[in-house]
């Protein structure tokens, strides 16, 4: 992140501090904690005008694991961020098949390694194992079920949570072996159930996401936005190299320069007009806008997995907190 874009930020945030009652920040990218120096820098200023201005400070982390030492993750934690998802798509070299360093070196070992030592750090956090399943890993779900139950499964910090890789633009897409739609709603509770019986806690993400206004998309959300590393403001994490999600520009003084009409296409994308959406007893949790981005691409319903199933999921929380 240039250093125009670290003052724009501080600045930003200073200039809104007064009217703000909370701040959450989720730090995500290509890799965040390969920039730690930008979120300490950033962090520390935000802590301190939070303070200043008591506004409750929320984060949370996106990484894949790989640098998360035990020494980079208690710096974390002294700067608010308690949340985690690290990603692990299958035992050794099934995981690093998928998500190997860019030379192709492997990386399960060491994410593995960063994992067991967060455990000895005391305190309060959480980390969600996510599991990205598709066709080809499938199979050895079972096993990496059972191989995470032996190493986290006595700490209640770790939680587990799955879902099916999907496809969202870009050239490879034609070449992901995606499981069905039908295969994909029905996996994700058996992989959770799985889990659950094994002794593992499911993500409490689960259990969240089912509280009023807790699967909006962040997209779909007025005063959120992705800030990318050269300014650029978006309101999708994932279509960022088309038109309609370029929303804006960060400018060094903490200015923000905002297309509004594009803002709008995001907070308004269909749940005003949807008959469908205003008799649903998901609504309160959900409001129609789980995903934006599947709304406009589709001219369909955006509904949350956990919906689509939701007598099974409401099962799953209860089996999970009866453990
Ligand atoms: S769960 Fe589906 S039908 Fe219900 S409000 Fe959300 S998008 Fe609409």
């Amino acid at each position: 992140m240039n250093r125009n874009i670290i003052n724009g930020l501080k600045a930003f945030v200073q200039d809104k501090a007064s009217s703000l009652t909370g701040l959450h920040i989720s730090w995500f990218g290509g890799e965040p904690l390969i920039s730690l120096d930008v979120i300490e820098e950033l962090s520390e200023s935000f802590l301190a005008i939070a303070k200043e201005n008591q506004i409750q400070y929320s984060c949370d982390l996106v990484t894949n694991g790989y640098l998360l030492t035990t020494e980079v993750f208690e710096r974390l934690i002294s700067w608010n961020i308690n949340q985690f998802m690290i990603t692990i798509d299958g035992i050794g070299e099934v995981h690093d098949r998928r998500r190997h360093l860019t030379g192709g070196g492997k990386t399960f070992d060491k994410i593995l390694d960063n994992l067991m030592a967060i455990k000895d750090v005391p305190g309060s956090f959480n980390v969600t194992i996510r599991t990205n399943f598709d066709e080809d890993n499938l199979q050895a779900t079972s096993e990496l079920i059972r191989f995470l139950k032996d190493h986290f499964a006595d700490d209640e910090r770790f939680g587990i949570m799955f879902r099916p890789v999907g496809q969202w633009g870009g050239k490879n897409d034609d070449d992901i072996p995606v499981c069905s739609r039908t295969m994909a709603n029905q996996k994700i509770w058996e992989l959770s159930d799985e889990a659950i019986t094994q002794g593992f806690s499911m993500s409490s993400m689960i259990t969240d996401s089912l509280m009023p206004s807790a699967s909006v998309c962040y997209s779909a959300k007025p005063h959120s936005l992705v800030v990318g590393s050269d300014g650029q403001l978006y309101k999708c994490t994932l279509s960022l190299n088309e038109e309609f999600n370029k929303v804006g520009k960060i400018h060094e003084d903490g200015n923000l320069e905002l297309d509004y009409d594009k803002i709008a296409n995001w907070v308004t994308s269909g749940e005003e007009t949807d008959t469908g959406c205003q008799s649903c007893f998901y609504r309160p949790a959900c409001q129609g806008n789980h995903c934006p981005l599947y709304r406009m691409r589709t001219g369909e319903r955006p509904c949350p997995y956990e919906k689509r199933n939701i007598k099974k999921v409401l099962n799953l929380i209860w089996k999970n907190n009866n453990k």
